[in-house]
């Protein structure tokens, strides 16, 4: 090993020359190691952390010395050695304050779940459940089985099926349904969601033959009709989650589709994406396509997310017919892409809060935070108002200002929810970058803040504040944090 050292790494060797002095101050990994101060954060978090925050602490401070500095005093050492272990013990999924007011944030984790699920979800992780388990017959028994009943009764289909995402459900539906075959679809649908979901990949990926049908902006019956041949295997409807046709539209409805494969004898399939189980306007809210209108018009298949608008588990829900449930559940992807007790806790408890149609707005926090009146949004800001003045300082002016808040991940994208934001603009005249900077100390903070720039100003739009944030932001604003 010696014979791997690093040219100029000798000259900091303890054996040779006048640098030595300065690192024999150094105490050694054993000495600290043992230094009582140090005792509870090393039985909290094990030798071997503590081993290794000491020796990049030591690491740290040779630099430092060879760099000019005196050798730190032990009491900083110990303090250093105990960030360095909370830095080293923390989890590196870390907890944010989303002040984006994007609901169903992709990158921050979609939907906020239910108590009642993450309750559910945390008892399955702690005691056996019974997964696949008939307690009634003493027998084996099918996963599916938690949440089928409570799919067919919502959406009114006759079977269902649960896969890790909708992305899966979506690639597993086309490779029962269609493998080696032609795949019918809009050009005006041949969609790209976020990442690397392109349908005409997907296609691909699940072994089947895309064939576009129609224009981007116009597709008619008849341009289904013309295009269907003896290799075609099913046609597929993808909801335009991510963005809208307008103008000299028009596309082909859910009955007119299902009908046109029905009479060519061949399944009909709707990704509708987000996919609610309750009609949104009854909130205020836009309307969103349904499962159930989809299924009641004809599809054989209908394939939406659990973490979008219905507020649950990431998973891929698939809903349709007895016969086309069969195959897909048949399909050895099925097996490959199945999700976790966990997930099926969450799902579960989440739909039981549909089934009892109960206080919704209360029990789903998506619904809560989408319904959120822009009173109680613009009161959360005015309280906040003074301590962000105050964190910012002299060279910003804070404001509460009305914005409009996005409902996220692909749902309903055209559509913007009245808001309030903390705005914050640059008493200077080119402060662009000191709206970064001002940006960053808040992703800095133990918490970190997330916030949008547009417009040269720093929104906080304060919709996704959770009211158990509200606190944490405030302390941290003001340094308490
Ligand atoms: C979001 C979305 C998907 C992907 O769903 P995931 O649950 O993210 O895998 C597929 N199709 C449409 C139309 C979507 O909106």
């Amino acid at each position: 090993m010696a014979n791997l050292t690093l040219p100029g790494a000798g000259e900091a060797s303890a054996t040779t020359g006048p640098p030595t002095a300065p690192f024999a101050a150094l105490p050694s990994v054993d000495r600290l190691l043992g230094q009582p101060e140090l005792a509870a954060c090393v039985g909290r978090h094990g030798q071997a952390l503590a081993k290794r925050a000491i020796s990049d602490e030591l690491e740290a401070q040779r630099a430092a010395i060879r760099a000019g500095a005196a050798a730190a005093p032990l009491p900083a050492l110990l303090a250093a050695v105990e960030r360095r272990i909370a830095t080293l013990a923390a989890p590196t999924l870390r907890r944010v304050i989303n002040l984006t007011g994007t609901v169903i944030h992709t990158n921050l984790g979609r939907a906020l779940l239910a108590e009642e699920a993450v309750d559910a979800a945390a008892a399955a992780m702690r005691g056996y459940v019974a997964l696949e388990y008939d307690v009634a017959a003493g027998g084996r028994g099918d996963r599916d089985d938690l949440v089928d009943g409570w799919l067919r009764e919502l959406t009114g289909a006759e079977a269902a099926t649960v896969v890790n995402n909708n992305a899966a459900a979506v690639v597993l539906a086309l490779a029962a349904l269609a493998a080696k075959k032609e795949v019918l679809v809009s050009r005006g649908e041949l969609i790209e969601i976020g990442g690397a979901f392109r349908m005409p990949d997907i296609m691909k990926a699940a072994g089947c033959r895309l064939l576009e049908v129609g224009t981007t902006n116009r597709t008619h019956a008849r341009d289904f009709e013309s295009a269907l041949g003896p290799r075609t295997g099913l046609i597929v409807k993808a909801h335009t989650s991510n963005y809208a046709v307008e103008g000299f539209t028009a596309s082909v409805d859910d009955a007119t589709l299902a009908r046109i494969a029905h009479a060519h004898g061949v399944p009909y399939m709707v990704d509708l994406g987000s996919g609610a189980l309750i009609d949104l306007s009854r909130y205020g809210l836009p309307k969103e396509p349904l499962p159930q209108e989809s299924l009641a018009a004809g599809a054989d298949v209908v394939t939406f997310s659990g973490d979008k608008l219905l507020g649950g588990p990431q998973a891929g829900i698939v809903v349709g017919t007895r016969a086309a449930i069969a195959r897909i559940k048949r399909h050895p992807l099925k097996r490959a892409l199945r999700c976790s007790k966990m997930t099926l806790a969450a799902l579960e408890a989440t739909l039981r809060i549909y089934r009892s149609a109960h206080r919704l707005e209360q029990r789903l926090p998506v619904l809560a935070l989408l319904a959120r009146a822009a009173d109680d949004i613009g009161a959360a800001a005015q309280r906040l108002l003074p301590a962000l003045q105050a964190f910012a300082g002299e060279s910003f002016v804070v404001r509460v200002e009305s914005c409009a808040s996005q409902i996220g991940s692909g749902a309903l994208p055209v559509d913007r929810l009245p808001s309030f934001a903390l705005h914050v603009a640059s008493r200077r005249r080119r402060g662009g970058r000191a709206l970064e900077q001002l940006a960053q100390r808040l992703r800095a903070l133990p918490v970190p803040v997330l916030g949008r720039i547009h417009d040269d100003a720093l929104w906080l739009d304060c919709r996704t504040l959770l009211a158990a944030d509200e606190a944490t932001l405030a302390g941290q604003l003001c340094g308490a944090g």
